[in-house]
């Protein structure tokens, strides 16, 4: 008896579909929202999903990416109630096998679940197609938050979780950063992966505390069939696992890191290029108080620039000259110097993400403080070409009407430009997907939760 999930918000319309497919001896299951469904989904493996386009937590798209990812042989019909061409390509581009526009009738999802549904003769050969195709590289984005986390109402549509990021490429689940967003990454792994073991490379910027406090409440770290690799150069007063224990000793934390029971891996970086299975990592020090790294990802789908630190050297705001002794000539020639580095280094990257904690205003009140201001920002990113800049590490007082503004503004500075960078702030919960088109020119960026 075959099963089918119906991932839908509104339960009447759920509850009527579901009376016709179990009058033709379906089993069914239901889901509410976007995220009980995947779960509900990679549980049960359903021969078949209907899935709605626009739901809370997480949308048709983002949990049609997340089935297709893990179950190759269920087929999945979204069912919207916009007809869009955009839409449909796109949930064609997700993994969809059909796009139907509401109302369906009966009569026609009937035909078109015939179509789409393999015999089932031939289901048991499908079985043996293996589980996991990496369509594309994907980021998530789970903190966005510099210094600490501000939960409230006025961070929920941006978020409120400090800094990590999710990178599956290549085969590899890549953490950037072990801020508070950690937790929630740790929890949905596990829910992904069940019993199954989990391998994650978690590459750390830097060891302030935003980068790091999700670590002790990182679920897969906690059970045994887990291998968790953790990457980042020494710090400056301590090495990179001294102080990773150090927020978990007694005083702060019931738990020590040793005694997690997972496969915990603690490796210092020494040199500036590596490899994390085919996906290869340049990193280069950026200017920031104590030892700060950001990383540039190239994956077989794209390059993704991560540096959630960093205060860009700017020559013509005198950033350097003005906070130091030295000479302000040579100071400003060492400001130019050093960003065309940065600029080389994040040469024609495909996706950017980066600090820009303050507007400009605030920036003259906080040079010298290690973060990044709007404009200096913005017109790094258009030097170097970059095809999508997300802002980044934004400021714990910015609620989500002021980086609305925010957004306003470094998409005018774009505008005025004339160059096609597109522009936007983290969110958490936003996907973007890099395919191998991409590396020709372009970037999907998921819907938000
Ligand atoms: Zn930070
Ligand atoms: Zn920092």
């Amino acid at each position: 008896m075959p099963t089918v999930l119906l991932i839908e918000d509104d339960a009447e319309g759920r509850r009527a579909t579901s009376e016709l497919f179990l009058r033709e001896g379906w089993q069914v299951m239901e889901a509410g929202d976007g995220e009980a469904g995947v779960q509900l989904a990679l549980e049960h493996r359903p021969e078949l999903v209907l899935c709605d386009l626009l739901m809370p937590k997480s949308n048709g798209f983002q949990a049609c990416r997340r089935i297709r990812q893990s179950l190759l042989r269920t087929r999945i019909i979204i069912i919207s109630g916009r007809d869009y061409g955009v839409d449909r390509s796109s949930a064609i581009e997700a993994g969809a096998d059909e796009y139907l526009v509401k109302p369906v009738l009966w009569e026609h999802l009937r035909e078109v679940v015939e179509r789409v549904l393999p015999p089932p003769e031939d289901r048991a050969l499908e079985d043996e197609v293996p589980d996991f195709v990496p369509p594309g590289a994907r980021l998530r984005f789970w903190g966005v938050r510099g210094s600490i986390p501000v939960p409230g109402a006025g961070t929920v549509r941006y978020g409120g979780n400090t800094s990590c990021l999710e990178l599956r490429a290549d085969g590899e689940i890549i953490v950037l950063d072990a801020g508070s967003g950690l937790r929630l990454l740790g929890n949905a792994l596990e829910a992904e992966f069940g019993p199954k073991p989990i391998k994650v490379t978690l590459l750390i910027t830097h060891t302030h505390w935003d980068h790091i406090q999700g670590l002790p409440f990182f679920l897969p770290a906690y059970k045994g069939k887990n291998i968790l690799r953790v990457l980042g150069y020494e710090g400056a007063r301590k090495g990179l696992a001294a102080i990773l224990a150090a927020q978990m000793e007694t005083s702060f934390f019931p738990i020590s890191l040793r005694d997690m029971p997972s496969a915990i891996k603690i490796e210092e970086l020494e040199g500036m290029e590596f490899s994390i299975g085919k996906v290869k990592v340049f990193a280069q020090f950026v200017n920031h108080p104590g030892i700060c790294a950001g990383y540039r990802l190239e994956t077989s789908s794209g390059s993704i620039a991560y540096l959630p630190d960093n205060e860009p050297y700017d020559a013509l705001r005198h950033n350097l000259s003005e906070r130091t002794e030295s000479d302000p000539k040579e100071a400003r020639a060492y400001a130019i110097a050093e960003r065309s580095k940065l600029v080389r280094f994040l040469k024609r990257a495909d996706v950017l993400v980066i600090d820009s904690q303050y507007t400009d205003e605030e920036y003259t009140k906080k040079k010298g403080w290690g973060h990044g201001s709007l404009s200096s920002v913005v017109s790094l990113a258009l030097d170097a070409e970059v095809r999508k800049l997300f802002l980044f590490h934004h400021d714990p007082e910015h609620d989500d009407a002021k980086l609305d503004q925010i957004v306003e503004a470094a998409r005018t500075l774009v505008l005025e430009s004339g160059n096609p960078m597109e522009v936007d702030a983290a969110r958490e919960g936003t996907e973007v997907w890099l395919n191998r088109a991409a590396a020709t020119g372009e970037v999907h960026q998921a819907g938000v939760l």
